[in-house]
This record gives structure tokens, sequence and C-alpha cells, in this order.
């Protein structure tokens, strides 16, 4: 046998969570396939999104491997080309690029194919990093319109404050203000508008990661949201001991045992995308029981604190996050958000679907 860590995809979990996309808005949906996925594989994933009607990624590669998959849904590079080769492979593949500097407006003048290009015009309403200024969205639009290379232009921007109080209402006058006079389509709500706010919905949404089964808000959890998990991180138990008051746990001895107690040691470290920065009290599942981490996670292992589990042993099962045990609440323990564990997962870590 080998070791115990695997990594469950569900994949009509991600089904299920495309169908609440389809239930809170009537716009075509661009499924946010970046990132391998958010780590829950290219392919796969996108066989089980395949009712959505586009997707978006950043790599070109990735873009072709798609179409040569076999998929005809309009593909997004939500980055745009990086150098003027990409060109004529975004013409053969029929994949669509977001436009956000004048330094691709460049490449594209040197570039004379007619009418190949769809093109998604950025435009930087408060975000502040990819996308033309308002003041630049006249001028790019005309010449974009003029140019021999553009098809269908649609217009975007990506909210900054759409999971937090502050919400959209700023981005989304600004933008509904400088695209008043153009008819064009429209894209505008990641996860969090989209669940929040409808008035972004337009023509297309780019949900991302609430089709993984993570909720996008601080307040709301994913399962209010009607999303199910779609990766189950899971291992096993692979060595028991009983510690003495005042034995310490693992590197820097970060844990230290006030009183006897029984403690597990469990085959996931931060080699396989568990954070280390997780802290002792990290929620963990063992034998389906809700328990805590203790003390440092390391490249390989991580501790569980037993005692309360006289049941569990070598061999006991333990899901790291997932169905029954949200990412979202292991994210927070390690100070960061659902997205960077769903990501982080290395390749080492055996993916069953
Ligand atoms: C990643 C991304 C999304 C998806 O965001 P979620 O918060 O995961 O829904 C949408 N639009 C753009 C431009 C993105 O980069």
């Amino acid at each position: 046998m080998s070791r115990p860590i695997q990594a469950r995809i569900d994949l009509s979990a991600l089904q299920n969570n495309l169908r609440v996309v389809r239930r809170t808005a009537s716009s075509r949906i661009m499924a946010v396939i970046k990132a391998n996925a958010y780590g829950h594989g290219l392919l796969r994933a996108a066989e089980a999104l395949n009712e959505a009607e586009g997707f978006a990624l950043l790599d070109v590669r990735d873009a072709v491997a798609l179409r040569e998959a076999g998929f005809r849904q309009t593909i997004l590079l939500l980055e745009g080309f990086f150098t003027a080769d990409e060109l004529p492979l975004l013409a053969e593949y029929e994949i669509s690029t977001v436009i956000h500097s004048t330094h691709q407006l460049a490449m594209l003048d040197a570039y004379p194919r007619r009418n190949t290009l769809q093109v998604w015009l950025k435009i930087n309403t408060g975000m502040n990093r990819l996308g033309f200024a308002p003041e630049q969205v006249p001028a790019v639009m005309e010449k974009l319109k003029a140019h021999k290379a553009v098809g269908e232009i649609t217009l975007m921007t990506h909210f900054s404050h759409a999971d937090e109080a502050e919400g959209v209402a700023e981005q989304l006058e600004r933008f509904k203000g400088l695209t008043a006079g153009y008819r064009a389509p429209r894209s505008l709500a990641n996860s969090a508008a989209l669940l929040r706010y409808p008035a972004t919905h337009s023509e297309w949404v780019r949900p991302g990661i609430m089709l993984y089964g993570a909720s996008p808000f601080a307040d709301t959890g994913a399962q209010q949201l009607g999303l199910r998990p779609v990766m189950t991180l899971t291992s096993e138990i692979i060595s028991v001991r009983e510690l003495k008051a005042g034995d310490r746990v693992g590197y820097a001895g970060l844990h230290r045992a006030d009183a006897a107690m029984r403690i597990g040691t469990v085959a996931c470290g931060y080699a396989d995308g568990y954070p280390r920065h997780a802290t002792t009290g990290t929620p963990i599942l063992v034998n389906g029981q809700l328990a805590r981490t203790l003390g440092r996670v390391s490249m390989d292992m991580l501790s569980v604190g037993l005692s309360r589990f006289p049941d569990a042993d070598v061999g006991s099962p333990v899901t790291l996050w997932g169905a029954g045990l949200p990412v979202e609440d292991v994210a927070r323990a390690a100070g960061t958000i659902s997205y960077e564990l769903l990501c982080a997962l290395t390749a080492r870590v055996p993916v069953v679907y």
C-alpha cells in the first residue's frame, strides 16, 4: 500500500454548484478554471462544467488543450496575450482574449489578420490591477472597433470589494457610466457579486470559487448558499502516542501538554499543500469527528489531539478539509482564504475522481 493521503474530487458537486449559478443568474456562464481549476484538475473540471457557455483561464497552452479535447465553448484568456507570437494561436484555436493595456494594443497593430480575435476590453474601475483607465476607454474602443483583427468586443471589469461590506456600488456606477454609449456584451461579476448583486449580472457572469463549493463571504457559509464542497482532502493517522504533562510536540515544541494526553500523527504536511501557518486548534476530522491540530505543521506530517477520541488509532481516517469540514474554516485558522488552500494542493497528492 502507499501513503494514505488523497484528494477526492466530487464531480457531481461541481455540477450542483453550476446549477446554483444557473438559478442565480440568467446570464451566460464563463466558468473560471484558472490555476488548474482551482486545484481540481483542468480537463476533468471542464468536462463536469460542460454546460457552461465559456471557460476562463490564463495560459494559452491550457486553452489549446481544451480545444484539442473538443470543447467548443468560448475560451477566454483572463490576462490576455503576453507576446505577439501568441496571436496566431488565438486565431487558429478561436481563443478570446482580454486586452487590458496599451502594450497589448501595440502588439495587435503588428498583427494584420482580418476579423478573427474576440476581445474582452478590460476597464479599471477601481481595482487598480489590470485594465484601461476610464479616460482611455473611448479612444481604445474606437481603435478596437476600427481594427481589422478584432471581431466582437465584450466590455468587462473586476470588483475589489464584492465579498465585503463596501460592496460594488461605486465601481458598478463607474462602469455603467463609462460603457453607456456602447452596444456590446458586458461582464462584471465574480462569485461574490453574482451571489449578492444581481445588478452586476449582465450578459456574462464569471464564477470561480463558488463552483468549487466554497463561499466567497466571511459571514455566509457555502452550505447556506446551496453549494457543495468538490475537493475533500483525506489521510490517515499513522502513529499514536501518549504524552506526559510538560511534553512538547513537533518542531520548536510549539504545543506543550498541560496534562497527560493522547496524540496522533497524520500523514499530511505542507509539502502536500496543507498550510504551514495553520495554528494549534485548526479544525480537522478524525473518524468523522471534529478534532484539533497541535503544534507546527511539518513537511509531511501534522499532529492531532486524540484524548477525546479513544477509538482513534493508527489507520483511523482523517479529513483535512472538504465534505464535513468547510475548507473556509481551515483557511481562517491559517490566516488565509479557501482559494489559496485549494490551489496549493501539490502534485504528489493522488487525485481520485
Ligand atoms: C479569478 C477571477 C474570477 C473568479 O473569481 P471568484 O472570486 O473565484 O469567483 C472572475 N474574474 C476574474 C477577472 C478573475 O481573475
